[in-house]
Protein backbone atom coordinates (compact mmCIF):
# COMPACT_ATOMS: atom_id res chain seq x y z
CA UNK A 1 0.00 0.00 0.00
CA UNK A 2 1.47 3.57 -0.96
CA UNK A 3 1.25 6.00 1.91
CA UNK A 4 1.09 9.38 1.73
CA UNK A 5 3.67 11.48 3.00
CA UNK A 6 5.06 15.33 2.70
CA UNK A 7 8.45 17.16 2.38
CA UNK A 8 9.76 20.32 2.65
CA UNK A 9 12.79 21.82 1.40
CA UNK A 10 13.70 24.73 3.28
CA UNK A 11 15.73 27.35 1.50
CA UNK A 12 17.41 30.00 3.85
CA UNK A 13 16.10 33.28 3.94
CA UNK A 14 17.42 36.23 1.75
CA UNK A 15 19.78 33.17 -0.13
CA UNK A 16 22.10 33.44 -2.73
CA UNK A 17 19.99 33.37 -5.87
CA UNK A 18 22.22 32.00 -7.87
CA UNK A 19 23.60 29.20 -5.60
CA UNK A 20 20.51 28.69 -3.09
CA UNK A 21 21.26 27.64 0.78
CA UNK A 22 18.91 24.22 1.56
CA UNK A 23 18.53 22.44 4.76
CA UNK A 24 18.93 19.04 4.50
CA UNK A 25 18.99 16.14 6.92
CA UNK A 26 20.86 13.04 7.65
CA UNK A 27 18.85 10.29 8.98
CA UNK A 28 19.57 8.08 11.65
CA UNK A 29 21.74 5.04 11.25
CA UNK A 30 19.02 3.04 12.98
CA UNK A 31 15.73 3.24 10.55
CA UNK A 32 14.60 0.91 9.08
CA UNK A 33 13.53 3.06 5.93
CA UNK A 34 16.64 4.94 3.94
CA UNK A 35 18.52 4.82 7.59
CA UNK A 36 21.65 6.84 7.29
CA UNK A 37 20.48 8.47 3.52
CA UNK A 38 20.70 12.96 3.42
CA UNK A 39 16.95 13.57 2.43
CA UNK A 40 14.69 16.60 3.45
CA UNK A 41 12.53 16.76 6.49
CA UNK A 42 9.44 14.85 6.26
CA UNK A 43 6.77 11.66 6.70
CA UNK A 44 3.45 10.53 6.44
CA UNK A 45 0.80 12.54 6.84
CA UNK A 46 -1.66 11.99 10.13
CA UNK A 47 -5.60 11.83 9.64
CA UNK A 48 -5.42 14.69 12.10
CA UNK A 49 -4.23 16.83 8.94
CA UNK A 50 -7.13 16.95 7.07
CA UNK A 51 -8.48 18.88 10.15
CA UNK A 52 -6.70 22.20 9.72
CA UNK A 53 -8.28 24.71 7.51
CA UNK A 54 -5.38 26.07 5.24
CA UNK A 55 -5.56 30.11 3.77
CA UNK A 56 -5.88 29.82 -0.15
CA UNK A 57 -5.36 26.25 -0.55
CA UNK A 58 -6.42 25.44 -4.51
CA UNK A 59 -8.25 21.91 -2.96
CA UNK A 60 -8.76 19.85 0.32
CA UNK A 61 -6.22 17.39 -1.15
CA UNK A 62 -3.20 20.22 -1.11
CA UNK A 63 -3.88 21.70 2.06
CA UNK A 64 -3.99 17.93 3.54
CA UNK A 65 -0.16 17.54 2.32
CA UNK A 66 0.68 21.17 3.11
CA UNK A 67 -0.83 20.73 6.77
CA UNK A 68 1.35 17.72 6.98
CA UNK A 69 4.39 19.37 5.64
CA UNK A 70 3.85 22.25 7.98
CA UNK A 71 3.81 19.78 11.02
CA UNK A 72 6.95 17.80 9.99
CA UNK A 73 8.92 21.25 9.35
CA UNK A 74 7.96 21.82 12.71
CA UNK A 75 8.25 18.27 14.77
CA UNK A 76 11.39 17.75 12.69
CA UNK A 77 13.25 20.74 12.33
CA UNK A 78 11.43 23.33 15.27
CA UNK A 79 10.46 25.47 12.44
CA UNK A 80 6.62 26.92 12.71
CA UNK A 81 5.94 28.43 9.27
CA UNK A 82 2.62 29.83 10.75
CA UNK A 83 0.49 33.16 10.67
CA UNK A 84 -0.30 34.91 14.01
CA UNK A 85 3.06 33.13 15.55
CA UNK A 86 5.38 35.86 14.24
CA UNK A 87 5.24 37.36 17.92
CA UNK A 88 6.23 33.87 19.66
CA UNK A 89 9.74 34.20 21.08
CA UNK A 90 11.83 31.20 20.65
CA UNK A 91 11.07 29.82 23.92
CA UNK A 92 7.25 29.47 23.23
CA UNK A 93 8.03 27.89 20.51
CA UNK A 94 9.90 25.19 22.22
CA UNK A 95 7.21 24.40 24.50
CA UNK A 96 5.07 24.55 21.79
CA UNK A 97 6.75 21.79 20.31
CA UNK A 98 6.83 19.89 23.28
CA UNK A 99 2.76 20.38 24.12
CA UNK A 100 3.13 18.70 20.27
CA UNK A 101 5.72 15.71 20.77
CA UNK A 102 4.24 14.73 24.45
CA UNK A 103 1.02 14.38 22.59
CA UNK A 104 -0.18 16.79 25.16
CA UNK A 105 -2.09 18.55 22.11
CA UNK A 106 -2.59 17.16 18.33
CA UNK A 107 -1.45 19.51 15.83
CA UNK A 108 -4.62 20.99 14.57
CA UNK A 109 -5.69 21.88 18.45
CA UNK A 110 -2.10 23.42 19.22
CA UNK A 111 -2.79 25.64 15.57
CA UNK A 112 -6.39 26.68 17.31
CA UNK A 113 -5.40 27.02 20.67
CA UNK A 114 -2.52 29.77 19.47
CA UNK A 115 -4.75 31.02 16.89
CA UNK A 116 -2.15 30.26 14.53
CA UNK A 117 -2.81 29.40 11.12
CA UNK A 118 -1.72 28.08 7.39
CA UNK A 119 -1.17 29.56 4.18
CA UNK A 120 -0.96 28.01 1.19
CA UNK A 121 1.35 30.65 -0.67
CA UNK A 122 4.01 29.82 2.00
CA UNK A 123 4.09 26.32 0.25
CA UNK A 124 5.58 26.41 -3.03
CA UNK A 125 4.28 22.49 -4.53
CA UNK A 126 7.41 21.06 -6.52
CA UNK A 127 6.39 17.91 -7.27
CA UNK A 128 4.84 14.42 -6.39
CA UNK A 129 7.22 11.18 -6.02
CA UNK A 130 6.42 7.39 -5.56
CA UNK A 131 9.04 5.19 -3.97
CA UNK A 132 9.49 2.62 -5.92
CA UNK A 133 8.31 -1.19 -5.55
CA UNK A 134 11.81 -2.31 -4.77
CA UNK A 135 10.97 -1.29 -0.85
CA UNK A 136 8.03 -2.72 1.00
CA UNK A 137 7.14 0.73 2.50
CA UNK A 138 6.12 3.21 -0.24
CA UNK A 139 5.03 6.55 -0.33
CA UNK A 140 3.47 9.25 -2.70
CA UNK A 141 5.34 12.28 -1.13
CA UNK A 142 4.84 15.76 -2.15
CA UNK A 143 7.46 18.48 -1.93
CA UNK A 144 7.47 21.76 -1.29
CA UNK A 145 9.44 24.47 -1.47
CA UNK A 146 9.34 26.54 1.63
CA UNK A 147 11.40 29.80 2.72
CA UNK A 148 12.52 29.68 6.29
CA UNK A 149 10.69 32.04 8.05
CA UNK A 150 12.76 34.80 9.55
CA UNK A 151 14.18 34.88 13.38
CA UNK A 152 13.95 31.15 13.22
CA UNK A 153 16.90 28.66 12.46
CA UNK A 154 15.94 24.95 11.94
CA UNK A 155 17.66 22.39 14.13
CA UNK A 156 17.44 18.55 14.51
CA UNK A 157 15.17 17.42 16.70
CA UNK A 158 17.15 14.27 17.99
CA UNK A 159 15.37 11.13 17.76
CA UNK A 160 14.77 9.98 13.43
CA UNK A 161 17.81 12.33 12.30
CA UNK A 162 20.90 12.68 13.31
CA UNK A 163 21.78 16.01 12.01
CA UNK A 164 21.34 18.19 9.97
CA UNK A 165 22.73 21.59 8.25
CA UNK A 166 22.96 24.26 5.52
CA UNK A 167 24.38 23.74 2.63
CA UNK A 168 24.52 25.41 -0.97
CA UNK A 169 22.70 23.30 -3.25
CA UNK A 170 25.90 23.10 -5.50
CA UNK A 171 28.06 21.64 -3.09
CA UNK A 172 25.26 19.48 -1.55
CA UNK A 173 25.23 18.01 -5.45
CA UNK A 174 29.04 17.45 -5.46
CA UNK A 175 29.29 15.18 -2.09
CA UNK A 176 26.55 13.29 -3.31
CA UNK A 177 28.94 13.56 -6.96
CA UNK A 178 31.97 12.34 -4.77
CA UNK A 179 30.16 9.54 -3.50
CA UNK A 180 30.15 11.17 0.39
CA UNK A 181 26.38 11.36 0.67
CA UNK A 182 23.64 8.69 -0.09
CA UNK A 183 20.26 10.07 -1.27
CA UNK A 184 17.12 8.99 -3.31
CA UNK A 185 15.94 10.41 -6.58
CA UNK A 186 13.87 13.03 -5.53
CA UNK A 187 16.20 14.69 -3.10
CA UNK A 188 18.91 14.54 -5.52
CA UNK A 189 16.92 16.22 -8.29
CA UNK A 190 15.72 19.13 -5.92
CA UNK A 191 19.27 19.48 -5.40
CA UNK A 192 20.64 19.55 -9.12
CA UNK A 193 17.13 21.82 -9.89
CA UNK A 194 18.55 24.20 -7.16
CA UNK A 195 21.64 24.35 -8.46
CA UNK A 196 20.69 25.98 -11.42
CA UNK A 197 19.64 28.95 -8.84
CA UNK A 198 16.34 30.24 -8.33
CA UNK A 199 15.02 31.52 -11.07
CA UNK A 200 11.83 32.33 -12.94
CA UNK A 201 11.00 29.30 -14.32
CA UNK A 202 12.31 27.32 -11.09
CA UNK A 203 9.13 25.26 -10.31
CA UNK A 204 8.87 24.26 -13.82
CA UNK A 205 12.31 22.91 -13.82
CA UNK A 206 11.53 20.81 -10.72
CA UNK A 207 8.11 19.72 -12.32
CA UNK A 208 10.10 19.01 -15.57
CA UNK A 209 10.78 14.81 -15.38
CA UNK A 210 7.30 12.59 -15.36
CA UNK A 211 8.64 11.31 -12.01
CA UNK A 212 8.08 14.14 -10.35
CA UNK A 213 4.71 13.82 -11.67
CA UNK A 214 4.39 10.98 -9.77
CA UNK A 215 5.47 8.33 -12.81
CA UNK A 216 7.67 5.58 -11.40
CA UNK A 217 11.48 5.97 -10.97
CA UNK A 218 13.68 3.48 -12.98
CA UNK A 219 16.87 5.15 -12.39
CA UNK A 220 17.53 5.19 -9.05
CA UNK A 221 21.37 6.52 -8.48
CA UNK A 222 21.90 6.71 -4.54
CA UNK A 223 25.23 7.44 -5.62
CA UNK A 224 27.15 9.04 -8.31
CA UNK A 225 28.50 6.95 -11.22
CA UNK A 226 26.36 3.88 -9.43
CA UNK A 227 22.62 3.49 -11.06
CA UNK A 228 20.62 1.04 -9.29
CA UNK A 229 17.69 -0.40 -11.75
CA UNK A 230 15.59 -2.55 -10.15
CA UNK A 231 13.84 -5.14 -12.79
CA UNK A 232 10.65 -6.95 -12.18
CA UNK A 233 11.81 -10.68 -11.67
CA UNK A 234 10.44 -14.09 -10.36
CA UNK A 235 12.30 -13.67 -6.96
CA UNK A 236 11.56 -14.82 -3.12
CA UNK A 237 8.67 -12.48 -1.36
CA UNK A 238 8.42 -9.96 -0.08
CA UNK A 239 10.90 -8.83 -3.06
CA UNK A 240 9.37 -8.64 -6.12
CA UNK A 241 12.09 -7.01 -8.24
CA UNK A 242 15.88 -8.00 -8.78
CA UNK A 243 18.18 -4.99 -8.60
CA UNK A 244 20.31 -4.44 -11.68
CA UNK A 245 23.41 -2.33 -11.39
CA UNK A 246 24.74 -0.05 -14.02
CA UNK A 247 28.54 1.15 -12.73
CA UNK A 248 29.79 4.02 -15.39
CA UNK A 249 32.36 6.46 -16.43
CA UNK A 250 32.41 8.56 -19.43
CA UNK A 251 33.45 5.46 -21.53
CA UNK A 252 32.22 2.59 -19.77
CA UNK A 253 29.40 0.57 -18.35
CA UNK A 254 29.68 -2.40 -16.17
CA UNK A 255 26.02 -4.13 -16.02
CA UNK A 256 25.34 -6.32 -12.94
CA UNK A 257 22.40 -9.04 -12.70
CA UNK A 258 20.19 -7.77 -15.44
CA UNK A 259 17.92 -10.73 -13.73
CA UNK A 260 14.53 -10.25 -15.63
CA UNK A 261 13.14 -12.46 -17.49
CA UNK A 262 9.86 -10.21 -18.44
CA UNK A 263 10.70 -8.69 -21.97
CA UNK A 264 8.70 -5.14 -20.79
CA UNK A 265 11.53 -5.08 -18.33
CA UNK A 266 14.52 -6.40 -20.35
CA UNK A 267 12.95 -3.54 -22.83
CA UNK A 268 13.22 -0.90 -19.97
CA UNK A 269 16.96 -1.87 -18.80
CA UNK A 270 18.24 -1.92 -22.80
CA UNK A 271 17.08 1.15 -23.01
CA UNK A 272 18.36 2.81 -20.41
CA UNK A 273 21.43 1.36 -21.29
CA UNK A 274 20.86 2.65 -24.52
CA UNK A 275 20.71 6.30 -23.56
CA UNK A 276 24.46 5.74 -21.79
CA UNK A 277 25.50 4.62 -24.87
CA UNK A 278 24.14 7.39 -26.63
CA UNK A 279 26.23 9.61 -23.86
CA UNK A 280 29.51 8.24 -25.47
CA UNK A 281 30.06 4.48 -23.49
CA UNK A 282 30.11 1.50 -24.40
CA UNK A 283 29.22 -1.71 -22.56
CA UNK A 284 32.50 -3.46 -21.06
CA UNK A 285 31.02 -6.19 -19.62
CA UNK A 286 27.84 -8.11 -18.06
CA UNK A 287 29.10 -9.05 -14.93
CA UNK A 288 27.14 -12.32 -12.80
CA UNK A 289 27.21 -11.97 -8.92
CA UNK A 290 25.73 -15.82 -8.75
CA UNK A 291 23.75 -18.12 -10.46
CA UNK A 292 20.35 -17.50 -9.27
CA UNK A 293 17.79 -17.38 -12.23
CA UNK A 294 16.37 -14.15 -10.50
CA UNK A 295 19.79 -12.49 -11.16
CA UNK A 296 20.56 -13.98 -14.93
CA UNK A 297 17.00 -13.70 -16.44
CA UNK A 298 17.92 -11.22 -18.20
CA UNK A 299 21.42 -11.67 -19.73
CA UNK A 300 20.49 -13.97 -23.04
CA UNK A 301 18.29 -10.75 -24.26
CA UNK A 302 20.32 -7.84 -23.26
CA UNK A 303 23.15 -9.66 -24.99
CA UNK A 304 20.93 -10.25 -28.44
CA UNK A 305 19.87 -6.34 -27.73
CA UNK A 306 23.73 -5.79 -27.60
CA UNK A 307 24.49 -7.23 -30.68
CA UNK A 308 26.04 -10.52 -28.79
CA UNK A 309 29.31 -8.47 -28.76
CA UNK A 310 29.66 -8.06 -25.20
CA UNK A 311 30.95 -10.53 -22.88
CA UNK A 312 29.57 -11.63 -19.87
CA UNK A 313 31.85 -12.76 -16.88
CA UNK A 314 31.16 -14.85 -13.66
CA UNK A 315 33.50 -16.73 -11.03
CA UNK A 316 33.89 -20.17 -12.38
CA UNK A 317 31.66 -22.00 -9.87
CA UNK A 318 28.93 -19.83 -11.37
CA UNK A 319 29.77 -20.66 -15.25
CA UNK A 320 29.66 -24.63 -14.40
CA UNK A 321 26.39 -24.52 -12.89
CA UNK A 322 24.88 -22.21 -15.60
CA UNK A 323 23.50 -23.97 -18.89
CA UNK A 324 21.22 -21.24 -20.03
CA UNK A 325 23.76 -18.72 -20.10
CA UNK A 326 27.04 -18.83 -21.53
CA UNK A 327 29.70 -16.97 -19.42
CA UNK A 328 32.87 -16.04 -21.41
CA UNK A 329 35.42 -15.01 -18.64
CA UNK A 330 35.69 -15.90 -15.71
CA UNK A 331 36.16 -13.50 -12.09
CA UNK A 332 38.78 -14.55 -9.43
CA UNK A 333 38.76 -13.80 -5.84
CA UNK A 334 40.55 -10.51 -5.21
CA UNK A 335 40.64 -9.80 -8.85
CA UNK A 336 40.60 -6.15 -9.95
CA UNK A 337 38.20 -4.62 -12.67
CA UNK A 338 39.41 -0.87 -13.78
CA UNK A 339 37.25 0.88 -16.00
CA UNK A 340 38.44 3.80 -18.59
CA UNK A 341 36.90 7.18 -18.79
CA UNK A 342 36.25 9.79 -16.02
CA UNK A 343 36.12 9.58 -12.85
CA UNK A 344 38.37 6.34 -12.17
CA UNK A 345 36.41 3.51 -10.53
CA UNK A 346 38.43 0.19 -9.95
CA UNK A 347 36.26 -2.86 -8.13
CA UNK A 348 38.00 -5.57 -6.52
CA UNK A 349 35.91 -8.86 -6.82
CA UNK A 350 35.39 -11.11 -3.81
CA UNK A 351 34.52 -14.76 -4.04
CA UNK A 352 31.91 -14.84 -1.39
CA UNK A 353 30.42 -18.16 -1.00
CA UNK A 354 27.41 -19.37 1.09
CA UNK A 355 23.96 -18.41 -0.56
CA UNK A 356 25.99 -19.86 -3.93
CA UNK A 357 29.49 -21.77 -4.05
CA UNK A 358 30.31 -18.44 -7.02
CA UNK A 359 28.92 -15.69 -5.57
CA UNK A 360 31.00 -12.42 -5.85
CA UNK A 361 30.52 -9.42 -4.43
CA UNK A 362 33.30 -5.96 -5.69
CA UNK A 363 34.40 -3.66 -3.87
CA UNK A 364 35.14 0.43 -5.11
CA UNK A 365 37.89 1.14 -2.31
CA UNK A 366 37.63 4.58 -3.17
CA UNK A 367 33.93 5.19 -2.34
CA UNK A 368 33.31 2.84 0.65
CA UNK A 369 31.22 0.72 -2.14
CA UNK A 370 30.30 -2.71 -1.69
CA UNK A 371 28.03 -4.77 -4.38
CA UNK A 372 26.65 -7.66 -2.22
CA UNK A 373 24.59 -9.48 -4.24
CA UNK A 374 22.23 -11.95 -2.65
CA UNK A 375 24.65 -12.49 0.41
CA UNK A 376 23.03 -9.24 1.94
CA UNK A 377 20.42 -7.50 0.92
CA UNK A 378 18.17 -4.45 1.53
CA UNK A 379 14.70 -6.21 1.84
CA UNK A 380 13.80 -9.70 2.68
CA UNK A 381 16.20 -12.37 3.82
CA UNK A 382 19.16 -14.82 2.80
CA UNK A 383 17.95 -17.81 1.89
CA UNK A 384 20.86 -20.71 2.44
CA UNK A 385 19.81 -23.69 0.78
CA UNK A 386 21.92 -26.60 0.97
CA UNK A 387 23.82 -27.98 -1.04
CA UNK A 388 24.29 -25.07 -3.09
CA UNK A 389 24.38 -22.79 0.06
CA UNK A 390 26.49 -23.60 2.83
CA UNK A 391 26.90 -21.58 6.31
CA UNK A 392 30.36 -21.99 7.43
CA UNK A 393 31.32 -20.34 3.78
CA UNK A 394 28.30 -17.69 4.28
CA UNK A 395 29.05 -16.80 7.54
CA UNK A 396 32.96 -16.25 6.72
CA UNK A 397 32.00 -14.45 3.73
CA UNK A 398 30.11 -12.19 6.63
CA UNK A 399 33.49 -11.74 8.46
CA UNK A 400 34.81 -11.28 5.27
CA UNK A 401 32.85 -8.29 4.11
CA UNK A 402 32.54 -6.56 8.10
CA UNK A 403 36.60 -6.77 7.70
CA UNK A 404 36.45 -4.03 4.89
CA UNK A 405 37.42 -1.01 5.82
CA UNK A 406 35.72 2.38 5.39
CA UNK A 407 32.44 0.85 4.23
CA UNK A 408 30.32 3.94 3.57
CA UNK A 409 27.16 1.73 1.39
CA UNK A 410 26.10 -1.64 0.48
CA UNK A 411 24.30 -2.28 -2.98
CA UNK A 412 22.08 -5.44 -2.62
CA UNK A 413 20.32 -7.26 -4.61
CA UNK A 414 16.74 -6.68 -3.69
CA UNK A 415 15.66 -3.56 -1.82
CA UNK A 416 17.29 -0.62 -1.29
CA UNK A 417 20.75 0.75 -0.82
CA UNK A 418 21.86 0.37 2.81
CA UNK A 419 23.85 3.37 3.94
CA UNK A 420 24.49 2.26 7.88
CA UNK A 421 26.81 -1.02 6.84
CA UNK A 422 28.66 -2.25 9.46
CA UNK A 423 25.42 -2.35 11.77
CA UNK A 424 23.73 -4.03 8.64
CA UNK A 425 26.38 -6.87 8.67
CA UNK A 426 26.69 -7.15 12.35
CA UNK A 427 22.40 -7.72 12.16
CA UNK A 428 23.12 -10.06 9.52
CA UNK A 429 25.84 -12.57 11.90
CA UNK A 430 24.24 -11.91 15.08
CA UNK A 431 20.61 -13.32 13.91
CA UNK A 432 22.17 -16.01 11.96
CA UNK A 433 24.24 -16.63 15.47
CA UNK A 434 21.24 -16.64 17.79
CA UNK A 435 19.31 -18.87 15.55
CA UNK A 436 22.60 -21.13 15.40
CA UNK A 437 21.97 -21.34 19.50
CA UNK A 438 18.36 -22.24 19.42
CA UNK A 439 18.89 -24.59 16.94
CA UNK A 440 22.10 -26.30 18.61
CA UNK A 441 19.55 -26.14 21.87
CA UNK A 442 16.45 -27.86 20.53
CA UNK A 443 19.10 -30.07 19.00
CA UNK A 444 20.65 -31.22 22.49
CA UNK A 445 17.41 -31.61 23.78
CA UNK A 446 16.61 -34.68 21.50
CA UNK A 447 14.58 -32.79 18.74
CA UNK A 448 16.76 -33.76 15.65
CA UNK A 449 14.29 -33.72 13.15
CA UNK A 450 14.79 -30.17 11.05
CA UNK A 451 11.11 -29.74 10.49
CA UNK A 452 10.29 -30.18 14.15
CA UNK A 453 13.48 -28.03 14.76
CA UNK A 454 11.70 -25.10 12.75
CA UNK A 455 8.49 -24.98 15.03
CA UNK A 456 10.35 -24.27 18.08
CA UNK A 457 12.88 -22.00 16.70
CA UNK A 458 11.40 -20.24 14.15
CA UNK A 459 8.35 -19.04 16.02
CA UNK A 460 8.37 -15.06 14.94
CA UNK A 461 8.17 -15.98 11.53
CA UNK A 462 4.66 -16.77 9.19
CA UNK A 463 4.69 -20.54 8.51
CA UNK A 464 4.95 -19.96 5.16
CA UNK A 465 8.18 -18.75 5.67
CA UNK A 466 8.50 -22.77 7.45
CA UNK A 467 10.00 -24.19 3.92
CA UNK A 468 13.35 -21.79 4.18
CA UNK A 469 13.49 -22.10 7.34
CA UNK A 470 14.05 -25.61 7.29
CA UNK A 471 16.78 -25.40 4.42
CA UNK A 472 18.57 -23.00 7.24
CA UNK A 473 18.27 -25.30 9.66
CA UNK A 474 19.80 -28.00 8.17
CA UNK A 475 22.47 -25.82 6.54
CA UNK A 476 22.99 -24.69 10.28
CA UNK A 477 22.72 -28.27 11.34
CA UNK A 478 25.85 -29.27 8.73
CA UNK A 479 27.74 -26.35 10.13
CA UNK A 480 27.55 -27.60 13.40
CA UNK A 481 28.59 -31.11 12.48
CA UNK A 482 31.36 -29.94 10.82
CA UNK A 483 32.80 -28.17 13.57
CA UNK A 484 32.23 -31.31 15.80
CA UNK A 485 29.37 -29.67 17.89
CA UNK A 486 27.06 -32.29 17.24
CA UNK A 487 26.90 -35.07 19.73
ZN1 LIG B 1 20.16 -15.48 -5.04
Amino acid sequence: MIKDAAAVILLKQNTDTTDPEVYWVKRSDKLAFLGGFHAFPGGQIDEADAEVEVKNAVNPETAVMICGAARELFEELGVLLVHGGELLTKGQRLSLLDDLESKRMTWPRLLSHYELHLDANDFTFVGRWVTPPFSPRRFDTWFFLVRCPAKQEPSVVPGELESGEWITARQAVEKWVNSEVTAVPPTLHALKTLAGGLTPDLVDRFLDTPQARGETVRRIEFRGNYICFPVRSPTRPPATHTNCYLVYTSDEILVFDPGSPYEDEQLALATMIDQLCEEGRTVREIILTHLHPDHVGGVNALRSHLHASVRVAAHAKTAEALNEVQVDRLIEDDEFIELSGEPPIKLRALHTPGHARGHLCFHDAKRGILLTGDNIVGLGSVLIDPPEGNMVDYLASLDRMRSIPNLTILFGGHGAAVAAPYRKIDDYINHRMEREAKILEAYQSGVKEPAEIVSIVYTDVSPKAYGMAERAVIAHLEKLRVEGRLS
